[in-house]
């Protein structure tokens, strides 16, 4: 007991529900110290994004007020995925375990004495999962559904209906600090882990104040990110489709020849035929071999670690 605990906030232009969830973290930290379930030295890190409103003062502010209250800020705008990392990054150099989430309240915090329980049982990873999507609007629910499905059809085993709102220890992110890619999709990082994992579940609440912050274009290039980012999936379908055009394209060689000896045709179609399709699905298939060799170097280039050591025994 008295894990040393960050919660990691990323904020992009939250200058509307900052002061609340600071108090309400606050709050919820203080009942955790005194109950001696984390250490007095757990902290909140407020991550300003690159915000052009007040975001940075106010979290100035609160550190003013509070020493527990820290933050870190971005020099510009680099996204959700990457402001978390940079959050949890810093975290763990001092942190045993950390969470993260949203600074708009919708995960529900009361839920974090489940998730360092799941950890004091020897769970490295605890994702929040939440149990309904009906305070979601239709578009949302259906985005994130299809996201969901498409992404576990591309071979990426994400957890279904969970955000970034997760509990980790100090040698999971010690772990996730070795994968080196630029393009970050933690949703489909961590699982890759490896490490005992467990789930809460929570209801997940409305936006407590203020706008999404992630645009259709922001949505858009995670979704694509995601995808693009763990399988060579869609290259290697480039290549089927070459080897299944190329085998029609003998068909229609056969095919044609037949017609032609047949005399049913006019002066050029057979050998028009045969070349549209032989060149087409020649190229298809070029075009994949191609694709191969870029996603093989794509894959090394990313430097991920081959392994990851659970446990060692002296
Ligand atoms: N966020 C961020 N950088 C961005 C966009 C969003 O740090 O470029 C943060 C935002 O402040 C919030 C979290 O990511 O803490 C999730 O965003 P939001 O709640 O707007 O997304 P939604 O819940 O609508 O999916
Ligand atoms: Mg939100």
């Amino acid at each position: 007991m008295n894990y040393i605990l960050y919660v990691v906030v990323p904020c992009y232009n939250e200058e509307e529900v900052l002061l609340e969830t600071s108090s309400r973290l606050l709050a919820k930290l203080n009942i955790l110290v005194s109950k001696q379930i984390i250490s007095a030295k757990s902290k909140i890190l407020f991550v300003d994004d690159g915000s052009k409103d007040a975001t940075w003062q106010m979290i100035k502010s609160f550190n003013e007020k509070n020493k527990m209250v820290t933050g870190v800020k971005l020099s510009n705008n680099k996204g959700h995925q990457n402001a978390l990392m940079a959050g949890i990054m810093t975290a763990m150099q001092k942190a045993d375990i950390v969470i993260s989430m949203d600074a708009d309240l919708q995960d529900d915090i009361e839920v974090i004495d489940d998730m360092i329980c799941k950890y004091s049982d020897g769970c490295d990873i605890v994702y929040g999962v939440r149990k309904n999507r009906d305070k979601d609007s239709f578009w949302k629910r259906f985005t994130a559904n299809t996201f969901y499905k498409m992404m576990n059809w591309l071979g990426a085993k994400t957890v279904s209906n969970h955000a970034d709102y997760r509990l980790m220890s100090k040698r999971a992110l010690e772990a996730l600090s070795g994968y080196k890619e630029v393009n970050l999709f933690m949703r489909g990082m961590i699982p890759t882990l490896g490490f005992k994992s467990g789930i809460v579940y929570y209801e997940r609440a409305e936006r407590f104040a203020g706008e999404s912050k992630y645009t259709i274009g922001k949505m858009f290039s995670l979704a694509i990110n995601g995808a693009t980012s763990f399988s060579v999936k869609p290259i290697r379908m480039i290549t089927w489709l070459g080897f299944f055009v190329f085998i029609g394209s003998i068909a229609i060689f056969i095919y044609s020849l037949i017609r032609h000896f047949m005399g049913e045709t006019i002066r050029g179609w057979t050998t028009l035929m045969v070349s549209i399709w032989a060149i087409g699905g020649l190229i298809l298939l070029a075009l994949g071999v191609v694709g191969e060799y870029i996603g093989k170097i794509y894959l090394e280039t990313k430097g991920r670690p081959r392994y990851i050591i659970e446990e060692y025994i002296d």
